[in-house]
C-alpha cells in the first residue's frame, strides 16, 4: 500500500518507469501512447535530447537561489523570450510553479493594480460556468466546475457567473452564431451592470475551454466584445491560456486567434512542457507601471517562483519550438487530427459533437445525436474511456457529463507537436476501439 495521497485514495495508479517522444512506459514494460500530453503538459514529448541537455547545464551552474536575493540568467532570458513573443505590451513576467499559481498571482496582481491606482473599491471577479482555472481557493472560486467546487464553496469568495461560450449547447435552435455571440455578450454586460461596473476588477476565461468542456473554441467575435465591454468598464480582461496556451492551439497564444489583447495572461503547461512545474503570469506594461509608481512591490511570493532548473527547462522547451518551426507543424498536424476524428466519428451514433483548435480536440459522447440528450452521469462513461483507452496502451483525457445534462461525457486529445500523422492514425483508431468496447459494455 503506498504512502502517497493518489488523487483516488481507492487505488493506486500505475508507476511510470520511462518516458520517450509520444510514449511513456510503465514497470510492467506496457508503451501507452501519451495522446493528452498528461492534461496538455508534454508539448514537445518525453526526453527531448536539447531540454536534457540544458537542465544538466544548468543543475551544473545553479539549482537555485531564492528570488528575494537573486535572479537568474535563465529566468531573465525566459522572461525576454516570453516578453518578445508576447501579444502587443504585454512585455511583464512573473513566474509561478503551476496554473493555479499563475492565476492566484493574476487575480492578486489586478485587485492590487486597482487598490494602487485608487479604485479600492472593485473587489469582484466575474468569471464563466463550466470553467477551470485551478484548484487553490481563489482559483476555485473563479472557476464554474461546480464538481469541484461543491465542498468548498463556503471558503470561496463571491463571483459574477456568466454563461460559457459553448455554442454546440448553448446556441438555440434556429438563432445565428453572431447573435448566440451578441446574447452572450449582453448577459456579461448585464452581469457587469447588475453587479456595477466601478465594483469588477477582471473578466477570466479561458480562450479555448479546456478541461471542463473538452477543447471549445469561442465564436467568431466573442472576444472582441468581451473586450470591448471590459474597457467600455475599465474592467481587467484576463485571459486563462493555461491549458490552451504556449502554442497548443497553433499559435503561441490562443487569444491571438481572437485579435485581441488581454491584460493579464496565465500560461503554464506547455511553459516548460512538463520538464519542471512552472508557469508564468504575462501582464501589460501599465499594469507593472502603476504599482511601480505606486508601494513599489508586489504582494505576493512564492519560495519557487522563477527556479532557475524550472526557468532553465522551459526556455529550452520554447527555443525547440521555434528553432523546429513547430506552430505551423501544430496547425498542419491539428487539420490532420480534425479529419481523422471526422472520418471515425463523424458519422457515429454517440458522437454529438468534433471541436477543437490545433493539436487541442474534443469529441462530446451523447445518448442520442438528434436531442443531444447525454448519457446517465452515473454510467461514468468518461472513466471507463480512460481506464479502456489504458488497457489499450492510450492516454487521453476525458471528463463526466453533469447530472443536469448541461455538458455531455467528452474526451480531450492534447498529443505532443512532435506528433506524426501515423501517430494520429494510431491515436483515432485506439479511440475508436476503447469508446466501442466501452459502449458494448455499458449495453
Ligand atoms: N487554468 C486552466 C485553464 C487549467 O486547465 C488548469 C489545469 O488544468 C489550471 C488553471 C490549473 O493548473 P495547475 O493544475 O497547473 O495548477
Amino acid at each position: 500500500m503506498s504512502h502517497i495521497i493518489h488523487r483516488s485514495l481507492q487505488s493506486t495508479p500505475l508507476t511510470a518507469v520511462g518516458a520517450r517522444g509520444i510514449h511513456i512506459m510503465d514497470a510492467q514494460g506496457k508503451a501507452y501512447i501519451d495522446a493528452s500530453g498528461g492534461a496538455a503538459v508534454s508539448c514537445l514529448g518525453h526526453a527531448h535530447p536539447d531540454v536534457l541537455a540544458a537542465m544538466h547545464a544548468q543543475t551544473d551552474k545553479l539549482a537555485y537561489a531564492h528570488t528575494s536575493f537573486f535572479t537568474s540568467e535563465a529566468s531573465e532570458e525566459l522572461a525576454s523570450h516570453l516578453a518578445a513573443h508576447a501579444p502587443r505590451g504585454m512585455d511583464k513576467v512573473y513566474f509561478t510553479s503551476g496554473g493555479s499559481e499563475s492565476v492566484e498571482a493574476a487575480l492578486k496582481l489586478a485587485r492590487q493594480y486597482f487598490v494602487e491606482i485608487g479604485q479600492p473599491e472593485r473587489t469582484l471577479f466575474v468569471a464563466r460556468g463550466q470553467s477551470y482555472h485551478g484548484n487553490t481557493l481563489g482559483a476555485l472560486a473563479v472557476g464554474g466546475n461546480e464538481w469541484r467546487r461543491r465542498q468548498f464553496a463556503p471558503l470561496l469568495m463571491d463571483v459574477g457567473r456568466v454563461s460559457p461560450c459553448y455554442e454546440y449547447r448553448g446556441r438555440q435552435d434556429g438563432e445565428s452564431q453572431d447573435a448566440y455571440t451578441q446574447r452572450l455578450l449582453q448577459e456579461l454586460d448585464a452581469k457587469f451592470q447588475e453587479i456595477g461596473p466601478q465594483r469588477v476588477i477582471a473578466f477570466v476565461a479561458e480562450p479555448v475551454v479546456g478541461a471542463t468542456l473538452g477543447a471549445v473554441p469561442p465564436t467568431p467575435g466573442y472576444f472582441k466584445g468581451v473586450r470591448e465591454l471590459c474597457d467600455r468598464y475599465g474592467i481587467l480582461f484576463i485571459a486563462d491560456e493555461v491549458m490552451c496556451g504556449m502554442g497548443r492551439t497553433g499559435t503561441l497564444h490562443a487569444v491571438e486567434q481572437e485579435g485581441v489583447v488581454p491584460d493579464l495572461m496565465t500560461i503554464a503547461k506547455g511553459l516548460g512542457g512538463g520538464y519542471q512545474p512552472i508557469g508564468a503570469v504575462l501582464v501589460r506594461a501599465e499594469i507593472i507601471e502603476a504599482i511601480r509608481q505606486g508601494s513599489g512591490l508586489f504582494q505576493h511570493g512564492h519560495t519557487y517562483i522563477g527556479h532557475p532548473m524550472a526557468t532553465a527547462a522551459a526556455l529550452a522547451v520554447q527555443k525547440v519550438i521555434q528553432r523546429d518551426q513547430l506552430m505551423p507543424q501544430v496547425r498542419s498536424r491539428g487539420a490532420y487530427l480534425m479529419r481523422a476524428l471526422q472520418a471515425k466519428f463523424g458519422q457515429h451514433p454517440h458522437v454529438g459533437d468534433i471541436r477543437g483548435r490545433g493539436l487541442f480536440c474534443g469529441i462530446e459522447l451523447v445518448r442520442d445525436r438528434a436531442s443531444k440528450a447525454t448519457f446517465d452521469p452515473e454510467l461514468k462513461l468518461h472513466a471507463r474511456i480512460k481506464a479502456q483507452a489504458l488497457a489499450n496502451g492510450l492516454l487521453v483525457y476525458p471528463m463526466g457529463g453533469t447530472v443536469d445534462g448541461r455538458h455531455g461525457d467528452h474526451v480531450l486529445l492534447a498529443p505532443p507537436f512532435i506528433v506524426s500523422e501515423a501517430d494520429v492514425d494510431q491515436i483515432v483508431n485506439r479511440l475508436a476501439t476503447s469508446i466501442a468496447q466501452v459502449l458494448a459494455a455499458a449495453g
